[in-house]
């Protein structure tokens, strides 16, 4: 393939991913969206392994077979609630690819002189440690969501002022670097620093505001192939980096905007969030259990119902029974809608997607702020498997979810909480809806009980 050719591959595949992202900003495009990025990343890959400066194609194929066969196996067994775990491992290894590229770029960069050499350097420095702070952060992200370690903030004494000196150091070692003409030494110091300050960063980042944390890796680690972009001097990767990149650090704003959080202060590990989860799973009064029997009665007897579904929803797989009493009650005349709260589940879009899966009509699916208002007018809201989202707890002071909207269900008629016992949900907080007059509890797996619910209509 000629080089002429390559770059005209290169711009196809380009203005697919573009069109990938167009389509994904929809449910109903999003599937096409999918294609065009695998469309794309085809004609990427095929085009960088016959362009004529790649060479050892034998071990490049190699290589694609072994990822690709343990990349396919391990796709066939990945739960839906196990994705942003599979993506934040994902991410991390974007970072250590960054990382790898920009150590084997400063041992084998040809004869640079002058500025050029130096802004070899910077490249090589900046990939390293972006890549490096991606890898680390990343798996502190996938032990937290897997729940390999808590999820609660990691709260050590000076961490703010550590988390600065580890990018002054780093800053004070990049200009260090570019002077000496790049010493190894300097480079690997960094290194470790970055991998440290990676882990730290993400360490100190609370249950709650998890999906920032993963929206902002995902948008890291765009960055981290970008940088090994620009050190491989490869075109399409640093426009695909910049993409990745952008649109991850754009989720991340619109998620800290959803959660009512500082973007800054997210990302600087939680600055300003030094409330610890104190309530645990302490209990705050008597709560009233319920039977499928009582609750059938309830929605038929309704004339509003919401269903706000949550984590648990998804690890029980409830959502095609929900699907199926919706209808019931909706042919029955009864008004049933869906109250999405932005960070529901554990990835962005986490229940909008199950809900798709089981065809309920996007028409009645509202978000958080279309239906907040309407919870007073409703006789019956289910809550399956949500906790976090709906927790009064988020309305008062000195709470780690202190100040993130959350949907309002504590103001209707009768509230239903489906779960298996009185476990707080993942930001570790126990919640007061739970001990509310109008709230009572159905325990069990939330698949269960709806279809019991759904024998007893
Ligand atoms: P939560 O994680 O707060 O709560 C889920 C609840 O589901 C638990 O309390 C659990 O209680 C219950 N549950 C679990 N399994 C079952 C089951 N089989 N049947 C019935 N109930 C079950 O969920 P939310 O969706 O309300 O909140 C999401 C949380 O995750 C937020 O804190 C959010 O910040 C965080 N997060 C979100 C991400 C995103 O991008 N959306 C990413 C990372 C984190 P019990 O064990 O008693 O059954």
């Amino acid at each position: 393939m000629s080089e002429g050719l390559v770059s005209a591959a290169y711009i196809v595949a380009a203005l697919l991913f573009i069109l990938s992202l167009a389509g994904l900003a929809k449910q109903e495009t999003a599937q096409k969206g999918c294609y065009a990025g695998m469309a794309g990343m085809s004609i990427a890959l095929i085009a960088t392994i016959l362009s004529p400066s790649t060479g050892g194609i034998i071990f490049i194929i190699i290589a694609m077979i072994v990822g690709g066969g343990i990349g396919w196996k391990l796709a066939q067994k990945v739960e839906m609630t196990e994705m942003p775990e599979l993506v934040a491992i994902l991410h991390s290894f974007v970072g250590l690819a960054a990382v790898l590229v920009g150590y084997n770029s400063y041992l084998d960069h040809g004869v640079l002189i002058g500025a050029m050499k130096n802004i070899h350097l910077v490249e090589v420095f900046l990939g390293v440690f972006i890549g490096s702070v991606t890898f680390t952060g990343s798996i502190v992200a996938f032990a937290k969501l897997r729940g390999l370690i808590s999820s609660t903030a990691l709260m050590l004494p000076h961490r703010h002022k550590m988390n600065l000196a580890a990018l002054v150091v780093s800053a004070w070692l990049m200009v260090s670097f570019v002077e000496q003409g790049g010493s190894i030494g300097l480079l690997i110091v960094m290194t470790i620093i970055a991998f440290a300050f990676g882990y730290h960063l993400v360490a100190s980042i609370g249950g709650a505001d998890m999906p920032v944390v993963v929206s902002m890796l995902n948008s890291y680690s765009g960055w981290a192939a970008a940088a090994a972009g620009f050190m491989l001097s490869n075109d399409l990767l640093i426009v695909t980096g910049a993409l990745v990149g952008s649109s991850g650090a754009i989720l991340s704003y619109i998620m800290c905007t959803a959660m009512n959080r500082s973007f800054i202060s997210v990302i600087a590990g939680g600055f300003g969030n030094d409330v610890v989860a104190s309530s645990g799973d302490e209990e705050q009064g008597e709560h009233t259990t319920t039977t499928a029997d009582e609750v059938a009665d309830m929605l038929l007897t309704a004339n509003r119902v919401i269903i706000t579904p949550g984590y648990g929803m998804a690890v029980a797989q409830a959502q095609y029974p929900v699907h199926e009493i919706t209808q019931k009650l909706r042919d029955k005349g009864i008004e049933v809608r869906f109250g999405i709260h932005p960070v529901a589940g554990r990835l962005p879009g986490h229940m909008n997607v199950l809900l798709a899966e089981a065809k309920v009509p996007y028409d009645i699916v509202m978000e958080m702020d279309e239906i907040n208002e309407d919870f007073s007018d409703t006789d019956v809201v289910l809550v399956i498997g949500a906790n976090d989202t709906v927790n009064p707890a988020a309305k008062e002071p000195g709470s780690p979810i202190t100040g993130m909207p959350v949907l309002e269900v504590w103001d209707a008629k009768n509230v239903i909480v489906f779960k298996r016992g009185m476990a707080t949900g993942y930001a570790g907080v126990q919640n007061p809806l739970f001990f509310k007059d109008n709230t009572k509890m159905l325990f069990g797996d939330a698949k269960e009980s709806v279809e019991q619910i759904l024998k007893a209509m």
